[in-house]
C-alpha cells in the first residue's frame, strides 16, 4: 500500500509529519534478524540514519535509550472498532482503540470497511473514514469487505489502484450476509490475482457447520460452541483455501488460525503458494476451559477457544516461528451486551474478545520470556510481517533510513504491571495477567506520543493510511 502513503493523503490535520529532529541515543536497535547498538536519527517524520552517530546529530533533541531496546512500531492487522456486528455496537471506537494501541507500542492497526446493503464499497470506505476523522492516536488502514454480489469490478479496480490491497472473505456467517461459497471465492481470487491484491479469509467450512445438528448439544452451555464448530471445520476450510491459492496464484492470508493442524497445512503450503496466516494470543494462551462454568459465555469467540492439547501444540508452533504474524481480532463487546442473555441459548451472545492493548505484552511474555526467543522475533511477527502483508514494508515495520519514524523504546525489565486490552467497559480476558514490559517511548512518524511511559496529552496525531 506504499502508494497511498503519499504526501497527498497527509494533508493538514491528518497527523502530518513532525518537522523536528531528534535522536534516540544509545539503545539496542532490533530488526527481524538481530540487534545492534545504535542511535536513530529522526528528521521530518522519517528515519534519517541508524548507527553510531556523532556529527550528523547536531542540535537534535535527545531521547535517552541507554539500557533499553528500540524496535519498529508494532502493527495489528486485525482489529474491529467503530462498527456494528449484528445488533451490537462494538465497545471500542477509533479513539479508545487507537489510544490503548499506541500506549502499548502499536503505531498502526488495520480494521475493516464492510459494505452495507445499498452502499457502494467506496461509500462504505468513506463512512468508516468519517468516523475515524480526528480520532486516531495511531495510524490506521482498512481492509475491504464487499458484500454485494456480483462485485463492481470497475470500482474494485479503482480501489486497488488507490492502495487497497486486502479483501476479506468469509466461508461462514450466512445469516449475517457475509458468507461466500467456494466457487465464488475462487472467482474473486482469480480476478484479484492480476490486480496484485489478496484475500484475507475467515476459514470455517459452513458446509460442515451446517451438517452438525444443534439438537445434539446443550445450548445452555457455552462450552458447546466447541462442538458446533469443531477443529475439522477450520482445518477443512484451510485445506480448500490453500488449493484455491495454488490454482489462482492469489495471495491468501488465513486470519485467526485456531488449530495446530490448520497452521500445519499453511506451513506445508509455503513455497507452493502465496499463503500466510496469523493467530491471536487467545488461541495461544487460553483454552476452552474458559468457556466452562459461570461467566463462560464471556469467553465466546469464533473460531472457539480450543482444548488444552491443541492450545499447547499451537503454543509450541508459535515458539518455533510457524506463524507469519500475530494479530488480535480485537472485538470488544460491552459487558452488558455479553451478559444480556437469558441462559437458554448461548448463540444469542455476541462472540469476540478484546486484545489490542494486550497483544504486545502477551507476545513478549510468551515468546521472549517463556520461550527464550529474541526481541527480533517480536519484530518479525508484530512489525515486519504485518507490514509486508499490508504492502507497507519497509515504509513501516523496519528501523531503516527512509522508513516512517514509528519507533518504540522498550524496557523488558520494568516493574510488574497488569495487562489491559481495552479502555472500554468490556470483559477483559487478560486483566488477571501481568507483564514486566515497560513501554518507555513511542514515536509516531517522528512525534513523541508516549514519553517516559506516559501518553502525551496532545490531540490525536494518527492518520488514515488510505483515502478515496
Ligand atoms: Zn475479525
Amino acid at each position: 500500500m506504499g502508494a497511498v502513503l503519499s504526501d497527498r493523503v497527509r494533508g493538514p490535520g491528518s497527523g502530518v509529519r513532525d518537522g523536528r529532529r531528534l535522536v534516540i541515543r544509545g539503545g539496542t536497535v532490533w530488526d527481524e534478524h538481530g540487534a545492534q547498538r545504535a542511535d536513530v536519527l529522526v528528521e521530518g517524520g522519517r528515519i534519517a540514519a541508524v548507527g553510531r552517530l556523532v556529527g550528523e546529530v547536531g542540535d537534535a533533541e535527545v531521547v535517552d535509550a541507554s539500557g533499553f531496546d528500540v524496535l519498529p512500531g508494532f502493527i495489528d492487522v486485525h482489529v474491529h472498532v467503530a462498527d456494528r456486528i449484528g445488533r451490537f455496537e462494538l465497545a471500542d471506537d477509533f479513539a479508545s482503540g487507537s489510544e490503548i494501541a499506541v500506549a502499548s507500542g502499536i503505531t498502526t492497526f488495520f480494521t475493516f470497511a464492510t459494505q452495507r446493503p445499498g452502499e457502494t464499497m467506496t461509500e462504505a470506505v468513506r463512512r468508516v473514514l468519517e468516523r475515524a476523522e480526528g480520532q486516531l492516536h495511531c495510524d490506521a488502514g482498512l481492509h475491504l469487505t464487499p458484500t454485494q454480489w456480483p462485485w463492481d469490478w470497475e470500482e474494485i479496480g479503482r480501489l486497488v489502484a488507490g492502495g487497497f490491497r486486502t479483501f476479506k472473505l468469509y466461508t461462514t456467517y450466512r445469516a449475517a450476509g457475509l458468507y461466500s461459497d467456494w466457487v465464488r471465492i475462487e472467482g474473486v481470487m482469480r480476478r484479484l490475482a492480476p490486480l496484485g491484491a489478496g484475500v484475507l479469509l475467515h476459514a470455517e467450512d459452513d458446509g460442515i457447520v451446517a451438517a452438525i445438528d444443534p439438537a445434539g448439544v446443550d445450548l445452555r452451555d457455552p462450552h458447546a460452541h466447541t462442538r458446533l464448530r469443531p477443529e475439522r471445520v477450520e482445518v477443512e476450510a484451510i485445506r480448500r483455501a490453500i488449493g484455491l491459492a495454488e490454482r489462482t496464484g492469489c495471495p491468501l492470508h488465513v486470519v485467526h488460525v485456531s488449530t495446530a493442524d490448520g497452521a500445519g497445512l499453511v506451513s506445508a503450503a509455503r513455497g507452493r503458494a502465496a499463503v500466510t496466516c496469523e493467530t491471536g494470543p487467545h488461541y495461544l494462551l487460553l483454552s476452552d476451559d474458559a468457556l466452562r462454568g459461570p461467566g463462560g459465555h464471556r469467553s465466546l469467540c469464533t473460531p472457539p477457544l480450543r482444548a488444552e492439547a491443541t492450545r499447547a501444540r499451537h503454543e509450541a508452533l508459535a515458539a518455533a516461528g510457524a506463524f507469519d504474524l500475530l494479530a488480535t481480532d480485537h472485538c470488544a463487546f460491552r459487558r452488558a451486551d455479553k451478559d444480556d442473555w437469558d441462559g437458554s441459548d448461548f448463540r444469542a451472545v455476541p462472540t469476540g474478545l478484546p486484545g489490542l492493548g494486550a497483544l504486545v505484552p502477551l507476545a513478549f511474555e510468551l515468546l521472549v520470556k517463556r520461550h527464550g526467543r529474541p526481541l527480533s522475533e517480536l519484530v518479525r511477527v508484530l512489525a515486519a510481517s504485518p507490514a509486508r502483508l499490508l504492502g507497507l514494508y519497509p515504509r513501516k515495520g523496519a528501523v531503516a533510513p527512509g522508513a516512517d519514524a514509528d519507533l518504540v523504546v522498550l524496557d523488558p525489565r520494568g516493574p510488574s504491571r497488569p495487562i489491559r486490552s481495552t479502555l472500554a467497559d468490556a470483559h477483559d480476558p487478560w486483566s488477571a495477567r501481568t507483564t514486566t514490559l515497560a513501554v518507555r517511548h513511542v514515536l509516531l512518524r517522528g512525534t513523541p506520543v508516549v514519553t517516559d511511559g506516559r501518553l502525551a496529552a496532545a490531540s490525536p496525531r494518527g492518520c488514515a493510511l488510505v483515502t478515496v
